[in-house]
């Protein structure tokens, strides 16, 4: 279970996460909902280990990980999609993906995975040789999962995996999301369109101005009064 306590963090003079508390059950979809700004980003980035910690613990099966570095917490088996997909434009599809192997170098399982992901994703396979950066949006964000599974993580991180794609890419990305979670893996995500992440998530927390707002099961959150008005449009 990856379980924030108490969490504040920020960049330089300004606090941008007050006192966050949010757990993660292990294989559950939790989703972060929030407008732009409410501190999403900074929340994923302070559990990666990209930010540290101002006060508060966070903790992933028995581990604390608010004093460990990003490369350390990859190993406990977190892995982040960033929102922005960072993928190298110039390398193929397929070396893309192989990078995601480097927490565990391990080459079984790295083919192993790599077959999934072709499997969750098939026009990857189709354009395994590719340069990344020739795909299109949606595609790429496919890269940048499959990356992050490649790295064999119990919980995924998926920082606005629809940012900016059309409404049907949109779908193809959360129904894969949502097989992943089927296959096993945890997902901490966090999505705009919140109807759609609500009905695939378990659980869901709202954010605002870096503190949380409302939590609860999904089904809950999805029938919620405030937050049908403030994000779901009715
Ligand atoms: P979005 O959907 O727009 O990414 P978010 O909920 O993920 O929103 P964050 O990106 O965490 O929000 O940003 C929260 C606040 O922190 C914002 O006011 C933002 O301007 C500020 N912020 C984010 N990154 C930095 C940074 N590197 N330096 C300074 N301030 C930052």
């Amino acid at each position: 279970m990856l379980s924030v306590d108490n969490v504040s963090a920020g960049y330089d003079a300004v606090n941008v996460l007050h006192d966050v508390s949010i757990t993660a059950n292990p294989g559950e979809l939790t989703v972060i909902l929030g407008a732009n700004g409410a501190g999403k980003s900074t929340l994923f980035r302070t559990i990666s280990g990209l930010l540290r910690a101002r006060s508060g613990s966070i903790t992933y099966e028995g581990t604390q990980l608010h004093r460990l570095k990003a490369n350390k917490v990859v190993r406990c088996g977190i892995a982040q999609c960033p929102e922005g997909r960072h993928l190298f434009p110039k390398m193929s599809v397929e070396k893309n993906l192989r990078l995601g192997s480097y927490p565990h170098r391990d080459k079984q399982k790295t083919e192993r995975i790599l077959g999934e992901v072709f499997e969750l994703f098939p026009i990857l396979k189709e354009k395994a040789g590719q340069p990344a950066g020739s795909l299109s949006g949606g595609q790429q964000q496919m890269v940048a999962i499959g990356r992050a599974l490649v790295s064999d993580p119990s919980l995924l991180i998926l920082d606005e995996p629809s940012m900016g794609l059309a409404p049907i890419v949109v779908d193809q990305v959360l129904a894969a999301v949502a097989q992943i979670n089927d296959n096993g893996i945890g997902v901490l995500l966090s999505e705009q369109n919140a109807r759609a992440a609500l009905s695939i998530a378990h659980r869901g927390y709202v954010l605002s101005e870096g503190r949380v707002v409302l939590s609860g099961d999904a089904a809950d959150l999805l029938v919620n009064p405030e937050v049908q008005a403030a994000y779901l449009g009715l």
